[in-house]
């Protein structure tokens, strides 16, 4: 078997209006969850997270159980804040200890985390930090770019790279915790964590005088240090532990690995999600405007006829003469007109191209062209036509009519 004892206190602290941490602790189970969200959103994430978390690990008391609860949690709080406005931008923080039964019936500690609550292990005065803060500032540290020092003042260190209720999707870290007896567990949302170094947190969470009483030590120093943020903190104490047999330390995702991590800060903690319908929207908009101008171009470019030469005769054309970008005019009908019989001015003109507003207002200027040619002509004119036939020389007067 594994049991414990625990003590815990939260506290609103010395600056903020509301406290938005919430906690639930008993014999199986340990929580804190620290909202975050205007109004009272941060308090509703906090809430309805602890509350699933604890009915999903009653359900099922295993690892499984306590992911799935996380999970549905996730889920929940999302479309509670789509479905209320005021509760949009909302999420929390979840960190949980459950005993969980491994695959031998065991009961072991399994700590799972979302967000920048801490889970600590003391033993023998000395603190090791289990969970991995998922913010900006210490996932930096782990990447190289900041050094702890650096990070614990960085503009950064409180903008989550995860939460509950951010994404749709969310990655949680799991743990098996190895303890033996009298080693203490100490759970603490951001607010005691920022105003204490781990000198301490280890010096006054290993108090020997009872849990209720280093509870409460640390939350006095935490105020006294500043209280600028709500304070929580449970506390642990193993009185009887069960090692697994088969410990996990997994992050487990409900999405494929990302490739970009979102960011978020106090002012639109959504900025990933928004910022990716955003950008699709303005793709879209875009897209728009361009096949409305590749439409506009291509009515202007073929919204008119003109007359032109094809080879020996006059022609409709559609479209620009010189042309509109890749719009070339193309021949629509040839009116079978010799272009040698127009009047000098007209040919003129023609080469000069004449618009019209269709083919056939083009086709009927085409033949009034023609008729003016045959009018300028001299009246009705004779021509003698000599022709060989067959060697034998006729000759044939015709009189051709206009
Ligand atoms: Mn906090």
């Amino acid at each position: 078997m594994t049991r414990w004892r625990y003590a815990a206190a939260t506290d609103i602290g010395l600056v903020r209006q509301t406290n938005q941490d919430a906690l639930y602790a008993d014999d199986t189970l340990a929580i804190i969850a620290d909202g975050m969200g205007g109004h009272a959103a941060g308090e509703v994430a906090a809430a309805m997270s602890i509350e699933l978390v604890r009915e999903g690990f009653r359900a099922s008391q295993s690892v499984e159980g306590l992911v799935e609860a996380i999970q549905g949690a996730n889920t929940a709080v999302v479309n509670d804040a789509r479905e209320t406005p005021e509760h949009f931008g909302m999420g929390t923080t979840i960190i949980a200890v459950g005993l969980t039964y491994d695959f031998e019936d065991v009961v072991v500690p399994t700590l799972v985390h979302v967000g920048d609550s801490r889970a600590y292990q003391l033993r023998d005065g000395a603190l090791r930090q289990l969970s991995e803060d998922h913010s900006v500032a210490e996932e930096w540290v782990r990447m190289g770019r900041l050094t702890p020092e650096e990070a614990a003042v960085h503009p950064r260190r409180h903008q989550l790279t995860r939460g509950v209720g951010v994404e749709d999707t969310i990655a949680i870290d799991v743990a098996s915790i190895s303890a033996v007896v009298g080693d203490r567990l100490l759970l603490c949302s951001d607010g005691l964590s920022n105003e204490l170094d781990g000198d301490t947190l280890a010096r006054l969470a290993s108090k020997p005088n009872g849990l209720e009483m280093a509870v409460e030590s640390l939350v006095s120093a935490a105020k006294v240090a500043g209280g600028r943020d709500n304070i929580s903190v449970i506390l642990i104490e193993f009185d009887e532990v069960n090692v697994s047999a088969t410990p996990i330390r997994r992050t487990m995702s409900t999405a494929p690995p990302p490739v970009v991590t979102n960011t978020r800060n106090s002012s639109g903690r959504r900025h990933g999600r928004w910022l990716t319908w955003r950008v699709g929207l303005v793709a879209l908009i875009f897209a728009g405007v361009i096949a409305g101008g590749v439409a506009v171009i291509h009515w202007y470019a073929y919204s008119t006829y003109y007359l032109s030469t094809d080879g020996p005769t006059i022609a409709v054309y559609q479209g620009q003469p010189s042309g509109v970008l890749w719009y070339r005019p193309v021949m629509v009908y040839d009116t079978g007109l010799l272009a040698t019989r127009l009047r000098p001015s007209d040919a003129r003109l023609l080469a000069a191209t004449i618009s019209e507003p269709s083919v056939h207002a083009a086709r009927r200027y085409a033949k009034s062209l023609n008729r003016a040619w045959h009018l300028s002509r001299p009246k009705p004119a004779t021509t003698t036509t000599t022709t060989t036939l067959r060697g034998a020389p006729t000759t044939t007067t015709t009189v051709k009519k206009g």
